[in-house]
């Protein structure tokens, strides 16, 4: 049985003229779940006794578990148990602009970058589209505000569950459920070239990231397993294509890791890689963990990583950071509580 959180209105839709009832019936649950947020059937008033019945005996209702909340300064993380046992995180930020979340896409993960904690426990299973939505309704419920921005870029590969990815998406977006606007979305990716093809075509108004880290094939092996399935060339290739047909721009994420990716002649390559692109680059200080050997680069080397970047016309910034207290910063995230 289906999660209704798992469902996009227009499947909804389908459902209701299936059970020959009307179309706008997936419009008023959808407002029932999304806006009203009323979760039980039985509290939906104006929908007929049989069609609850039938909604009861068709769809599953059950929700994700909120476990445990870590707060720091303008961030806090929460730790969720699924129906099956497994855990999930997802970080919660507040912006100037707005308060936003990053989601996970997967219990565990199978990209096995070597500087990341949340790939240290391989991929258990995807996240379903509502386990992911759940996330954002359970946190709204905590804060009691509006979400305004998502990121995916918590544990797991988007683009390895990338069904699920697309739902989550059509519900979040839809003006009737959640309502984030595209361009307040961004999907992750470490470089699954095929599906950023296919991003392009299905969603180009979401906005991409892309975890870049190396300026070369040779180091990108080093550190990230999938460069050698789809090498630097055929990445670059597929996000041109990306910016060609979507007309938007691309972020690269570049995190900076001790004597292994962070010299001026790195950031030289990096400016020739990347000219006349229509990106930026987010600089990332590295988190360091306990169970990985990584150094986070000194702040000076930063700087003059971005010096270079910057004198070469590439649009730049350091990422602020978040979240280290209490271990909710980028790449620390992990699928269980060991
Ligand atoms: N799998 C997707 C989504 C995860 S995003 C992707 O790779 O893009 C998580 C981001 O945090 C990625 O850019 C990842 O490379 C980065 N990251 C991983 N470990 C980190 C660490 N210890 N410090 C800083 N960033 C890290």
């Amino acid at each position: 049985m289906k999660n209704i959180f798992s469902i996009p209105r227009n499947e909804l839709e389908e459902y209701f003229i299936n059970i020959n009832d009307k179309k706008f019936r997936a419009t008023q649950i959808y407002e029932f779940l999304y806006k009203k947020r009323i979760y039980n059937v039985n509290d939906m008033n104006n929908i007929g006794k049989n069609i609850k019945e039938k909604l009861k005996q068709d769809f599953d209702f059950s929700f994700i578990k909120l476990k445990l909340k870590q707060e720091d300064v303008n961030v806090k993380k929460y730790l969720f148990e699924l129906s099956d046992g497994n855990y999930i995180e997802s970080v919660l930020m507040y912006h100037d602009y707005g308060i936003s979340i990053c989601v996970s896409s997967q219990v565990g993960c199978n990209m096995g970058c070597a500087f990341c904690e949340s790939g240290r426990l391989k991929k258990v299973r995807n996240l379903e589209a509502y386990e992911i939505v759940q996330q954002i309704i359970l946190i709204e419920e905590d804060i009691k505000a509006r979400i305004s921005h998502v990121v995916v870029m918590g544990i797991g590969e988007p683009f390895d569950n990338y069904d699920n990815i697309m739902n989550f998406i059509r519900i979040i977006n839809d003006p009737k459920g959640i309502d984030i606007g595209a361009r307040h979305i961004t999907v992750s990716t470490c470089g699954i070239v095929p599906k950023i093809y296919e991003f392009a075509k299905d969603f180009s108004q979401v906005n991409l990231a892309i975890s870049l880290h190396a300026p070369n094939d040779k180091l990108r092996n080093q550190i990230m397993p999938i460069s050698k399935a789809y090498n630097l060339n055929e990445l670059m290739n597929s996000i041109k294509h990306y910016i060609k047909t979507t007309n938007r721009r691309v972020t690269f994420e570049y995190i900076m890791l001790e004597n292994i990716n962070d010299s001026e002649d790195n950031a030289k390559e990096l400016s020739k890689l990347l000219k006349n692109l229509n990106c930026y680059v987010n600089l990332i200080p590295y988190n360091e963990t306990e169970n990985i050997g990584f150094k986070r680069t000194k702040k000076v080397q930063i700087l003059a990583f971005y010096d270079i970047l910057k004198k070469n016309g590439i649009n730049v910034t350091i990422r602020k950071e978040f979240g280290s207290k209490v271990d909710a910063a980028c790449g620390q995230l992990r699928a269980n509580q060991n």
